[in-house]
């Protein structure tokens, strides 16, 4: 079963309201077993979204509407919605009468425009909304079809959903099982990535298959459904083998870790440590290593030496080396690397050297040593990006050859 959420207001067009309603009751949706499968933002405009409320009937099996339910004029969802339907709406004293009462409670005048509140969608069952004025609205369709018309203020809505409208939409839906799986993978592009799993992934509309993508750092979501259990998890383990073949050691964790902890579990599980020497990064790579809990378990410690003379003094680094190559070189990565394993004794070294730019030539260049038994040596990248992505995807690159090192 499939939905539809349409956010109603001016205000959320403009370049300072967000449309958060929506993102809440995705996550309602999803955990009642609904695929949420088109969103849309309309302002106050009785036209515009009467056409958009009558495509979505035409295309979806629930509509959800929030916001619009207001007393003034500019609220119009509930005259859009009779408009797509082609039907009326009718005033209810009995509607009018819980609204006075609201306001009686709170000793407040209620305005005459609030009557406006009090009107019905003909065969729509009206729903209490004990936060707020505007009452909800639930209607079924003789399609088996479904609309909500819910208010727009967030706690409003969350309170009506709770009490009223979670279980109607449950009716709707038959109960599906889910079975989730989640790849996370570095030092591959979205689009690489796409290109590469894309053929296994498309042939199969079940499980769903969302690519979620930071710099250098990409998210594979499998989400199955199914109304028994074992063929949802049997689904997303045959599509996750295929998966898992094509990526082969370019996947970093199966249960969302992230790349600092993955790293952080193999070195523990090694009895393994690591250090770090930074330039470009200036202590970045050692924040993400330390983030995760109980890393003095494996992180030794990092020096950072900004500048030429800091290479020299704190990590040792022969003047000529530095002059002949310049700082930011194999030669000097890979000394780096070495300095650090040996100052500090740990069993691994990471360095990091480049430009992050913005200005000057050679922006986005890197060089990336890694030091540990028996091996020494440096990568060269070539990174694009501002100053922070750059910074950002240096130290993830620097983690996951040290995570692949360690096998
Ligand atoms: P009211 O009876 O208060 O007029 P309403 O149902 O007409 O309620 P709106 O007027 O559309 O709702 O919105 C009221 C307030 O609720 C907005 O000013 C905004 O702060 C908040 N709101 C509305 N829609 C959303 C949304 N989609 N996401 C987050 N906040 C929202
Ligand atoms: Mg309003």
């Amino acid at each position: 079963m499939n939905a539809e959420i349409i956010a109603v207001g001016s205000e959320l067009l403009t370049p300072t309201k967000v449309d958060t309603n929506s993102l809440w009751l995705t996550d309602q949706l999803n955990a009642a077993g609904i695929e949420v499968v088109q969103k849309a933002i309309a302002g106050d405009d009785r036209v515009r979204l009467a056409a958009l409320i009558a495509g979505a009937v035409e295309r979806s099996d629930l509509i959800i509407l929030t916001g619009g339910l207001g007393p003034t004029e500019d609220d119009v969802t509930r005259d859009a919605v009779c408009q797509a339907l082609g039907c009326e709406q009718h005033f209810h004293q009995f509607l009018c009468d819980a609204i006075a009462e609201r306001f009686a409670r709170m000793k407040r005048a209620m305005a005459e425009n609030n009557k406006r509140q009090a009107f019905l969608i003909d065969g729509a069952e009206a729903i209490p909304n004990d936060r707020g004025t505007a009452p909800g609205q639930w209607i079924r369709l003789p399609s088996g079809k479904a609309i909500a018309l819910l208010p727009g203020p967030p706690s409003e809505l969350k309170g009506i959903w709770m009490a009223e409208i979670e279980r109607r939409v449950r009716a709707l839906a038959p109960p599906l099982a889910i079975a989730t799986a989640h790849f996370r993978v570095a030092g591959m592009g979205e689009s690489d990535l796409d290109q590469l799993i894309a053929p296994v992934y498309t042939p199969y509309t079940n499980p769903v298959t969302t690519i979620l993508a930071a710099p250098g750092d990409v998210h594979i979501h499998l989400r199955a459904r199914c109304p028994e259990a074992a063929e949802a998890q049997r689904l997303v383990d045959e599509l996750g083998t295929k998966i898992r073949e094509l990526l082969g050691d370019r996947i970093y964790s199966e249960d969302g870790a992230d790349l600092e902890t993955a790293v952080g579990r193999r070195l523990a599980a090694l009895g393994a440590t690591v250090s770090t020497a930074e330039s470009m990064t200036g202590g970045l790579l050692g924040q993400r290593i330390t983030s995760v809990p109980d890393s003095s378990t494996w992180f030794r410690g990092g020096l950072v030496t900004y500048t030429d003379e800091m290479k020299r003094t704190l990590l040792g680094i022969p003047a000529d080396l530095l002059s002949r190559h310049s700082a930011v070189s194999q030669p000097v990565a890979i000394a780096m690397a070495q300095a650090a394993r040996e100052r500090t004794g740990a069993t691994w070294a990471l360095s990091i050297t480049g430009y992050a730019g913005p200005s000057g030539d050679n922006v986005g260049l890197v060089f990336v040593g890694l030091a540990g038994p028996g091996f020494a040596d440096a990568r060269q990248l070539h990174l694009f990006g501002d100053r922070a992505r750059i910074r950002n995807v240096a130290a993830t690159l620097a983690l996951d050859w040290l995570r692949k090192k360690l096998g």
